[in-house]
This record gives structure tokens, sequence and C-alpha cells, in this order.
């Protein structure tokens, strides 16, 4: 039974754990993209979330709209490089998590969204071929967080709404803002791992902004009833039952 099938509908029936959660089925694995603005926002926001899908052998993609190279004027060209420090770190951060790295190819600082973007990030997300897919909340106050969850929603719209589909929340105050999971995932005995990945951004004071995501994650867990959880807002439209 090819994955497709598997999860095209009736065929597809999750044994749910004592989580609330699918077992998914590491014999026909899931491509799982993790969207973000910058090299370390998917880490921050779903690190534990990644690795828990690795290990139930599923592939797991993130999707960096940017390089995080330092922001130029408007009338220079996008100065990112394929050797550069960011992308270095974000293909070490992949490495722990067991993920690959994927850029979009946009400007640090400079996010454009408009139709011929939305058409090259449908391509590039069809690509993919995604089951799920995760992206930042549209209430974030970096302007290129506003801009991948824009992009990734319409090529999920456009891609007719087939891969399940969540919001992740990064630095909480200061980028994320009204944010109220309605999902959780435990991560308790991942987050060693997923330390090591946001570190390994290691240009983007790892000390400051991990000190508040492990805030954060020890509040999602309270609220989730584990010592560290990862919360989520599902779309309520999407395909349910797809968190590790
Ligand atoms: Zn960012």
């Amino acid at each position: 039974m090819n994955r497709r099938l598997f999860l095209g509908g009736a065929v597809w029936a999750p044994v749910v754990n004592r989580q609330g959660h699918a077992e998914l089925p590491s014999s026909n694995p899931l491509n799982v993209v993790v969207a973000g603005g910058h090299p370390g926002d998917p880490e921050y926001g779903c690190g534990g979330t990644i690795v828990r899908y690795g290990r139930l052998g599923h592939r797991v993609t993130l999707l960096y709209l940017n390089r995080g190279e330092d922001p130029q004027q408007e009338d220079v060209g996008c100065t990112g490089a394929d050797d550069g420090i960011r992308v270095q770190e974000a293909k070490e951060a992949c490495r722990i998590l067991g993920a690959t790295a994927t850029f979009a190819q946009q400007c640090n600082g400079r996010a454009i969204v408009d139709n011929p973007h939305y058409h090259a990030f449908t391509e590039l997300l069809a690509s993919l071929d995604p089951d799920v897919v995760f992206t930042q909340w549209p209430i974030d106050n970096h302007p290129d967080h506003r801009a991948i969850t824009n992009l990734t929603y319409e090529a999920w719209n456009r891609l007719g709404r087939k891969a399940a589909f969540y919001y992740y929340e990064v630095s909480n105050g200061e980028d994320t803002l009204m944010f109220t999971p309605s999902e959780y995932v435990d991560i308790t005995n991942v987050e060693e791992l997923k330390r090591q990945a946001c570190y390994a951004h290691a240009s983007q004071s790892p000390d400051r902004y991990y000190a508040l995501q492990e805030e954060v994650a020890r509040f999602r867990g309270i609220e989730a009833g584990y010592m560290r959880a990862e919360g989520f807002i599902r779309h309520a439209q999407s395909r349910r039952g797809l968190l590790p």
C-alpha cells in the first residue's frame, strides 16, 4: 500500500495513543515540512517535534524563507551565500535533528509576498510532497515570519489542503503574540537534541533566545501535563491526528 493510499481517506484509521495522538506508522513514512522565516525558527518552535517524527521514521524538511544574511539596502542584491555562516549553522542544526535543510531564496528582512512569489513558493512546497506542514503564526512581530505564514498558507490552499496544517510559536512576547495552542507534543525526552540544534545557531545569541523558548516549553508542558511541550494550533479544516 503506498503512502497516498494509506493516508487518503477511509483506509487511514490511526490508532490513538494515550496522549491522544496518532501512532504514526513508520512503514508509511510521512513527508513533514516545517517552514520558517529564518534559520533557527523551525528549530526553536518545533525542534522536539521534529526529533520525534524522525524517530518514527518520517522525513522532515526545514524550509527556510531566506539564508539569514545581514539585511541589505533595497538597492543591493540578496547577499545570502550557500556557504554563509547562517546556512552552515542551519545544516548542522538539521543534522542534529535528523532533518534536511531547504531554502526558498528570499532575502533576509525583505520578504516579498506577491503573486509571483506565491507561485514560486507553491511550486517549491509541491516539490516536497508534504503530508504535514508547519508554519509560523500570522501575528508575529518579524515581517519575515508574517511573510512565510502567508506564503505557506496560500501554497497549502493552492495544493488543495491535502496536508495537515499547523502553526507554531517562537520567542513569545518578542515575536509570537496571542497564541493559544490547540494541540501539544511532549518533548520532555528529546529536549536535549532540540537544545543542541538551537545552539548550533551560535551566531544568534542562543543563551538569550533558548532561555526564553525553554520557558515557553515548560509553560506549555504545565498546560498539557508534561515536563516540557511544544504547542501548536491546527487549522480547523486541516486533516487531524498527524502529530507524533
Ligand atoms: Zn525568525
